[in-house]
């Protein structure tokens, strides 16, 4: 039989990549610091308390958390994996964070005589759910092959990006233009409705024509045009706003750093902040579209 991999962060992608693996055979160590969210683990799937306690049983961990301090507390914390973590563990990261944690982390991580790979995911809940994720892995070379048979499991596209940190600067490029084509597909389709255009009818014409893109033919924001997505069930679930805004300001820094202009990516960062502001966090970020519906009497 296989031996047991360690999974932390059990929120809305960690908790379906985890069902996978399971699926696949592989005993798990789990580890969320929100109790409620290992609650569906009961057969065979160990809980433990702390990530420290994860390293001490597994070799192979994988990490899915919001932000780069919630990856730095998991890993150099006082309970974080490097407190326990075995020679020759591999430490596989697919939270969306700053490149520059991901290189910060993985020198850490290498004097304890183990490694590191950065391997955010696209794809959103429903992919994590069918098992088809895209993953950028970066890291070692001679490492990957490992990393795949794991995240194989998970995904259906693995891709090596190159060293350390490669795999995030791969994912920000991907949820800038994400949060730009989302925008955009809400005020599109709030514009002809406004027109006076059946939504339905206006997807559909959209995704036969040159204006398609994800957010129009799979994650649709309009309520009522597409089942099984954030916008038929009140924006719960799927990719929180905040961590939109949280991924556009990566972008911005990265921006910053190389000297790319990024107007649309820039603005975009305006936007999902304001929506934080307003209320609109913990939502999916295709509320988008109900914010542009609540601001449009101003
Ligand atoms: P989430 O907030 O639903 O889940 C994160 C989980 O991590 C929660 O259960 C939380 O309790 C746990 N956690 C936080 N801090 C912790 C700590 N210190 N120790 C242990 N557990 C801790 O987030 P998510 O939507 O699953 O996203 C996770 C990452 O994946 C983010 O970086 C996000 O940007 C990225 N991502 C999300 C999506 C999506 O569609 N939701 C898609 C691609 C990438």
């Amino acid at each position: 039989s296989k031996t047991p991999v360690g999974f932390i962060g059990l929120g809305n992608m960690g908790n379906p990549m985890a069902k996978n693996l399971i699926k696949h055979g592989y005993p798990l160590i789990l580890y969320d610091i929100f109790p409620e969210a290992c609650k569906d683990f009961k057969d065979g799937e160990q809980v433990v308390s702390s990530p420290a306690d994860v390293a001490e049983r597994a070799d192979r961990i994988i990490t899915m958390l919001p932000t780069s301090s919630n990856a730095l507390e998991v890993y150099t914390g006082p309970k974080g994996i490097l407190k326990k973590v075995k020679k020759g563990s591999l430490l596989i990261d697919s939270s969306t964070i700053d490149p520059a944690v991901s290189k910060e982390l993985a020198k850490d991580v290498e004097k304890m005589g183990a490694v590191l790979m950065d391997s955010p995911v696209s794809g959103g809940v429903g992919a994590a759910r069918a098992g088809n994720l895209t993953f950028m892995v970066g890291g070692p070379e001679q490492e990957f092959a490992a990393a795949k048979e794991l995240l194989a499991c998970m995904g259906s596209n693995v891709v090596y990006c190159g060293g350390v940190g490669t795999g995030q600067a791969a994912k920000i490029c991907n949820n800038m233009l994400l949060a730009i084509t989302m925008i955009g597909t809400a005020e599109t389709m709030n514009l002809g409705i406004r027109l006076g255009l059946d939504p339905k009818l206006l997807a559909k014409i959209l995704n036969m024509s040159s204006g398609r893109c994800w957010a129009s033919d799979t994650y649709n924001p309009v309520p009522g045009v597409m089942d099984g997505v954030p916008s038929a069930n009140n924006y719960q679930g799927g990719f929180g706003t905040m961590l939109m805004a949280k991924d556009l300001g990566l972008a911005q820094e990265s921006a910053t750093s190389t000297k790319s202009p990024v107007f649309l990516g820039g603005l975009s960062h305006q936007i999902y902040r304001m929506m934080c502001a307003k209320g609109y966090a913990q939502k999916d970020f295709s509320s988008v579209f109900q914010f542009l519906r609540e601001e449009e009497s101003l």
